[in-house]
This record gives structure tokens, C-alpha cells and sequence, in this order.
């Protein structure tokens, strides 16, 4: 964690690296959320309107998830495998390197010749695996990051730039729930540019194809509460087959975690979605209580305290065994 003087050499330092850089690539995590692509294609925009060749990436899915389409104004994005290797790279909202999937040799080859390579994030645990890192895990969101940088730059804010990191700060703090005030003049700073928050948000977080609603009845029928796990703080969890969602954007599956989580018996939220046959991408929730960044570490992932996941290839009982163990030794927080 950055003390607050060491944040500002790291954001000096790095804004001079993207200050000089002709041509730029920008990369998020896999299955990139509001957070990492809008603090991409803000951080890309800005860099482009002072001169350079900017493309904005991640390692799958090969398209934008349509929930985010309406962000890239300006065209950055370009597929993982039309991807140009450049001397500058920016890694934005990704905790490792892994993190990236397919693109994660990137970081190495950029590297190796004698490139840039710039991570900005506020995941625990950061691996800083690049050669300049503006790093706060006391962030709420990249895209708070982010605007830093752009003011470092000195790049004014506009209404299309400024979008990108209200969706970002929006759904990292889960619509603003655990904000902080500087979080709400961040805010304000956004919106006065123009910004339609209504607009912005909704694509989000609150609109989904009627026939999904179908498809979530059926998981939540299967949905388990286990009130003595998590040494008695309560865990519910739920499975989605590749059967069930078939056919169904990976945003819509993302809203299941948040559903499941209203259950008041339980501290701890488990989603585990099968993303390839016998691939378990398990997504982790906790109210207040439970580290679950340790949780997930336990099982080979990571993220935030109360946030975070990992992937398994074991079949599902296993899965929930190993969480369930992990959850018993995981730290207790507050
Ligand atoms: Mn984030």
C-alpha cells in the first residue's frame, strides 16, 4: 500500500512514461468489467487527444461485452489477436499478470525490449509486475486512479471521457455504497462535465434479455444455504452450467452474485460459473466479515476483502469443500 507521497511519485512517474509514448497499447483483466475497460478507454482517450496511437485490449472475449459498447466512443478497441506489440503498455485494474489471459506474455516481451510497462490498479495483493505501478488498494476504483493521472497529464476532462469513469466508479463501489466522501466529489467532478448518469449506469447494471430471467429462476431454485459455514456466518452459493447459459451474455451472469447475496443468513457469497466444460470460474462476496481475498488465494485466485475469486477445475462438490475449508481459516475482519 502507497503511502500518500509515494502515490504521487508513482503517478508523476508514470504520467511522464505515457507523456513521451508515441504509440500505446492498454490492456484490462479478462472478461473486463466497467471498471477495467472504461479506465482503459478514459486513460486511452486522453493519451490519444495528445497525439498517440492508442489501442485498447483484453485477452477474451475476442468482442466488447455489449453492456459496454456504448463506452468506446471513439473506436479504441481492437481483439486480443489484432493487437500490435508496442513499447509502451498499460495494464489497468488487473492484480497479476495471469490476469490478462492470452495477452499475458505481453507484459515479459514489453519488457525484454526494453519497454514501459505501466499497471494501474487497487486490487490487494498487487503483484506489480510492471515497471511502473500506481497502485492503491485503498482505491475504490481504478478509474479514481485514472483521474489522477489525467490530471497529472493536465488533460482537460470531457463528457465522453469523464462517462468511462463514472461507469467504473459506479459499479466498484457497488452504486456507491461504499463510498467515502472524496468518492462523491469524484463523482461531482464527472458528472459536471455532462455526464448522463442514468444513461450510463442502466446498460450496467439494470437491464437484462427477458429469457434470462428464466434462465436465473433456475439457478436460484438450486441455490444452497449453508448457515453453519464460514464458522457460522452463513454461505449461500449457486452453480451456472455451461448448459444454462448458453446463449447468455457473461454480464448477466455477473448479476448473479449480487442477487444472491441479499440472503440475510449468510456473511458469504459463492457464484460458481462453468466457463469451458469442468472450468469453474468461482466469484466470492462478503458482507463485512470474512477476508475472502484470503479465501480465494486458498483456492488459487485473489481480489478484494470483500470481493474476490479464483478458478477450479475440480467437479463442484470439491470446489465446495475447498471454499468451505478456506472460509473456516480465512481472517475475520472489523
Ligand atoms: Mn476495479
Amino acid at each position: 500500500m502507497a503511502a500518500p507521497g509515494a502515490l504521487r511519485e508513482a503517478v508523476a512517474g508514470a504520467a511522464r512514461v505515457l507523456a513521451a509514448a508515441g504509440e500505446v497499447v492498454l490492456l484490462g483483466h479478462v472478461n473486463p468489467d466497467a471498471d477495467a475497460l472504461g479506465s482503459a478507454l478514459a486513460l486511452g482517450m486522453a493519451l490519444r487527444a495528445r497525439g498517440a496511437r492508442v489501442r485498447v485490449s483484453f485477452g477474451s472475449p475476442e468482442q466488447l461485452p455489449s453492456s459496454l459498447q456504448d463506452l468506446d466512443s471513439e473506436g479504441l478497441f481492437v481483439p486480443a489477436g489484432a493487437l500490435p506489440e508496442t513499447s509502451t503498455l498499460v495494464v489497468l485494474d488487473t492484480g497479476a499478470e495471469q490476469r490478462l489471459g492470452p495477452l499475458a506474455e505481453r507484459v515479459g516481451s514489453t519488457i525484454e525490449r526494453g519497454g514501459d510497462v505501466v499497471v494501474v490498479d487497487h486490487h490487494l495483493h498487487n503483484t506489480r509486475f510492471g515497471t511502473h505501478h500506481v497502485i492503491d488498494e485503498r482505491a475504490e476504483a481504478t478509474a479514481v486512479l485514472v483521474l489522477e493521472l489525467l490530471d497529472e497529464l493536465g488533460v482537460p476532462l470531457d463528457q465522453r471521457l469523464a462517462r468511462c469513469l463514472y461507469a467504473g466508479l459506479v459499479t466498484d463501489t457497488r452504486s456507491f455504497r461504499s463510498a467515502r466522501p472524496s468518492t462523491h466529489r469524484t463523482a461531482a467532478r464527472l458528472l459536471e462535465t455532462g455526464v448522463d448518469p442514468e444513461a450510463t449506469v442502466k446498460p450496467l447494471l439494470d437491464t437484462h434479455p427477458f429469457a434470462w430471467l428464466r434462465v436465473l429462476s433456475g439457478v436460484l431454485q438450486e441455490a444452497q444455504l449453508e448457515e453453519s459455514a464460514a464458522g457460522g456466518l452463513g454461505l449461500a452459493h449457486a452453480a451456472v452450467t455451461l448448459e444454462q447459459s448458453r446463449g447468455v451474455r457473461g454480464e448477466e451472469l455477473d448479476s448473479v452474485v449480487d442477487l444472491l447475496r441479499t440472503a440475510a443468513e449468510a456473511e458469504v457469497t459463492a457464484v460458481l460459473k462453468e466457463v469451458a466444460p469442468g472450468t469453474w470460474s468461482v466469484s466470492l462476496r462478503a458482507e463485512s466479515r470474512v477476508d475472502v481475498s484470503w479465501a480465494a488465494r486458498a483456492c488459487g485466485g485473489g481480489g478484494h476483502r470483500l470481493a474476490a475469486g479464483f478458478t477450479s477445475h475440480a467437479p463442484v462438490a470439491q470446489v465446495l469443500a475447498s471454499l468451505r475449508s478456506a472460509l473456516e481459516q480465512a481472517p475475520r475482519l472489523g
